[in-house]
């Protein structure tokens, strides 16, 4: 039924209904008053509110919905027509996107800003206060979801046929209370008064198994078969998600999966009178996608999260293999048309997953099926942080994919024949999918490598290092299937919608909106970095930019700070390889600085935000540690002219977007070598912060393209990090020899910041002395030195105006439109 009402494009006949007239008809118009009446009608009609009951959440789902219906129209034609050309079709696997609000982003991609706000006007509502009603969908930890997230919008941006495919959480990542200093986590309730966005198609579903077990069987023609019986059966369900272009009229999909029972109610259990136990299974069911597993290095190696995992890749393969057989007739051509790109190795189960369908459901041999499935999956690494590395113990997949582990052992066996030639043991070892020994993992990355056609790092450092340390053999194996593909972000989002003063400035000196899509004419402000007018425009930006964060802070959080001091911002993932912490030892040193009397050269106010994963202690008590350092320099009359410090938190997409216009200084300080690329630097430098950094992930690419005097790099570089750790890395000689280290760790292990509990924060101190795996101490000369160049370069208006404006012009090549070309063309054979 299914495949009938696919292969008629007309749709007009699905579900034996037939409509007699073409659907949608006429657009809808997108002039004020119309969209004036689309908000009331939906007041009304689908909220069921009048001018006296309507609350601020009916009035963001009525003005959503009008938009909405707009995006309708664009969405059905692109659908049709992305069927019609029958081009090939990109599939984005991720098991998080981090989308922000959705409003803003529609709103602006359709181009009908100023309507929308004059309507609501009309009616007496302020636009940016319906905007601020949206709830954030958390459906992700950090960069790698944000970064699903930015690929899908360039994607619909510049045509292609992408369909990003996850999983809709119930709950997303958890919200951050700060209480007593310290991180409490609090459910996120993103979809507690619905989501005006999503459509759910409870008639597009697939069966997941799970469990069972596998027993060969021989066909009628005697060809041996395998039958996966006695499996656990979940039902899978869509929901559709709408991903506009910019003002192309192209709308792709992000299709989400929920599950269902495959029965609702045991009725004989609920007629035995066992109430509960007739919802059991719908329970176990439903909980595949309760919650978001709020770890972003280290996978959890939980069991739910592998049937998340697990859950998200057959229904979204199943999905496609429908759709490419509904259109093609057969699944020959598939890496012809489909291309699946998983990001990270969370979707790795797919190669195992496509390898099942082809062969026992569609009864490829395994020859044939092999060579789709290797021609039809590109893999995207994200870490080098071997502890990060996904694997999962062979008994978990033994009982719960058994087939799945016996496609994967086939795989693995055939590798090992291949390589047993011209490879020692020990290569052979590290090169293998399965580990050798008693308790074996599957190791998850071999996997996607293998089965892979592309393999890309996401910097070109990363690429460099995933090439030379991680996998050296393989790369030598498979010549030319590892790439680099250097990160990127949406312009749309990180600097029109979140930045719009500045956004009309870069129009009114292109001359148009062309920036929007072609970010390389940010170029077009270079012109005007002597212009001392220009110039004076461009800051107070930056000045405005920075009263209403001030403002913000103040109103929210009852943080107060001034506005012209420097704001020296680092917000990401609490970890230490992200050194949070060699942060807090320069504020500290600072503070330290002035109780002796010596003033900093420009007053300073350094804001941090992030979550920690809840299990990483030592992430928390940095957490607690920065907090603790903030009140005592906060409330220390001395030190708060010069110094304040701030914790924002709950940091997420729609923060970001008001922390990331204000900044003056963007800390980029991973230790070098340990950070992939980053996302939240590029971010910065767009909206014209200068980048404290160390040579590390793309830092390297934007030193390059904003040149090195528009950036402050310091410390070791990846090379010398690896020969400092060789050479023995002693952080007792520099903490003996180095005073102003001294008195920091002293501090804080002494109880400066803890007066209430002394030893609270010595754990961290003694885990700087005792390994300092990151290297903070190492770096810290060098770091402070650098924060004070910054503090002389501010005081310099001029110069730091003109640093600023040359950061935004040079930072074109980041913009993930760019990014997405480069995948276009060197993997996925798309444009
Ligand atoms: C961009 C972004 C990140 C990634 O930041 P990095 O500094 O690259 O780690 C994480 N979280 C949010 C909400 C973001 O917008």
């Amino acid at each position: 039924m299914r495949d009938a009402c696919l292969r008629d494009a007309s749709i007009r006949h699905c579900a034996g209904m037939k409509i007699r007239e073409p659907i949608p008809g006429a657009p809808l118009p997108v002039d004020q008053p119309s969209i004036k009446q689309s908000i009331v009608h939906h007041l009304a009609h689908t909220r069921m509110r009048d001018q006296y009951r309507a609350s601020a959440s009916d009035v963001f789902h009525a003005v959503a919905r009008a938009v909405r219906d707009r995006i309708a129209d664009r969405w059905l034609g692109s659908t049709k027509s992305q069927w019609d050309d029958g081009k090939k079709r990109v599939y984005y696997l991720s098991m998080e996107y981090l989308p922000g609000r959705l409003l803003r982003d529609a709103v602006l991609n359709l181009g009908i800003e100023s309507e929308v706000r004059g309507a609501l006007t009309e009616l007496g509502l302020s636009y940016d206060d319906v905007l601020e009603t949206e709830a954030d969908p958390g459906l992700g930890n950090g960069g790698l979801g944000r970064l699903a997230s930015c690929f899908l919008d360039s994607m619909a941006t510049l045509g292609i046929a992408g369909t990003g495919y996850g999983i809709r959480y119930d709950y997303g990542m958890f919200r951050q209370a700060i209480v007593g200093g310290a991180q409490v986590e609090e459910p996120d309730t993103w979809l507690l008064h619905g989501s005006p966005w999503e459509t759910s198609r409870t008639e597009t579903t697939y069966t997941v198994r799970y469990e069972g077990r596998v027993e060969p069987r021989v066909d009628p023609t005697g060809r041996t078969f395998y039958a996966w019986v006695d499996t656990q059966d979940v039902i899978a369900e869509a929901h559709d998600i709408p991903v506009p272009g910019y003002r192309n009229g192209v709308v792709n999909t992000l299709r989400l999966w929920s599950p269902r029972p495959v029965q609702e109610f045991d009725l004989a259990l609920f007629n035995a009178g066992d109430h509960f136990g007739s919802v059991h299974k719908r329970n176990v069911a439903e909980n595949i996608s309760r919650v978001l597993y709020p770890n972003d290095s280290g996978p959890p190696g939980k069991e739910l999260r592998l049937r998340q995992e697990y859950f998200f890749v057959s229904a979204s393969l199943q999905d496609a293999v429908t759709r490419h057989l509904a259109r093609w007739g057969s699944l020959d051509d598939l890496p012809e048309k489909c291309v699946f790109q998983l990001n990270d190795t969370h979707p790795a189960l797919a190669v195992a997953e496509m390898m099942r369908l082809l062969m026992d459901e569609h009864l490829f041999t395994w020859e044939r099926a092999w060579s789709i499935t290797k021609r039809a999956f590109a893999y995207t690494n994200h870490t080098l942080m071997p502890e990060a590395l996904e694997t999962w113990p062979v008994h978990m997949l033994d009982r719960l994919l058994p087939r799945q582990l016996d496609i994967i052992r086939e795989i693995d066996r055939r590798l090992g024949i291949e390589i047993a030639q011209g490879h020692d043991e020990q290569a052979q070892a590290r090169m293998a999918i399965i580990e050798r020994g008693p308790q074996p993992n599957v190791r998850m990355a071999n996997l996607s490598i293998v089965g892979s056609f592309s393999v890309n790092g996401v910097s070109a450092l990363h690429t460099q290092l995933l090439r030379e340390r991680m996998f050296p053999e393989l790369d030598k194996f498979f010549p030319g299937k590892f790439k680099n593909e250097t990160n990127g972000v949406t312009p749309r989002r990180w600097i029109q919608q979140c930045n719009p003063e500045l956004a009309k400035l870069i129009t009114e000196v292109v001359g148009s909106d062309a920036w929007v899509t072609d970010l390389e004419k940010l170029r077009e402000l270079e012109k005007h970095a002597g212009d001392s007018a220009f110039l004076e425009r461009f800051r107070a930006i930056k000045r405005d930019n920075k009263a209403k964060l001030a403002a913000f802070l103040e109103k929210e959080h009852g943080f107060r700070c001034d506005p012209s001091s420097i704001f020296d911002i680092q917000i990401k993932r609490i970890h230490e390889y992200k050194r949070q912490l060699l942060n807090v030892l320069h504020v500290i040193h600072r503070y330290q600085r002035i109780k002796a009397g010596e003033k900093p050269e420009a007053p300073r106010t350094v804001i941090f935000g992030g979550k920690a994963a809840s299990a990483y202690d030592m992430a928390k008590r940095i957490i607690h540690l920065i907090n603790h350092v903030a009140k005592t320099i906060n409330e220390d009359p001395e030190a708060r002219e010069h110094l304040r410090v701030f914790f924002v938190p709950n940091y997420r997409v729609s923060y970001a977007e008001r922390l990331i216009p204000a900044a003056d200084l963007s800390e980029q300080i991973s230790t070098a070598g340990w950070e992939a690329s980053g996302t939240g630097n590029m971010k910065f430098a767009m909206n014209g912060a200068v980048t404290i950094g160390t040579l590390d992930g793309a830092n390297i690419e934007i030193a390059d393209a904003v040149g090195e005097d528009n950036i402050l790099i310091f410390g070791m570089t990846a090379e010398q990090v690896i020969q400092r750790v060789r050479a023995g890395y002693q952080p007792w000689q520099l903490y003996e020899s180095d005073t102003r280290l001294r008195a920091v760790i002293d501090g804080i292990s002494h109880g400066a910041f803890s007066r209430d509990e002394p030893g609270r924060f010595r754990p961290v101190a003694q885990s700087l002395l005792d390994n300092d795996r990151f290297l903070l101490l190492g770096d810290f000369a060098s770091y402070v030195e650098t924060q004070q160049r910054a503090e002389q370069l501010f005081r310099d208006v001029p110069r730091w105006t003109r640093m600023s404006l040359l950061n935004v012009a040079r930072m074109g090549r980041f913009s993930s439109d760019n990014t997405i070309r480069g995948y276009a063309k060197d993997i996925w054979g798309v444009l």
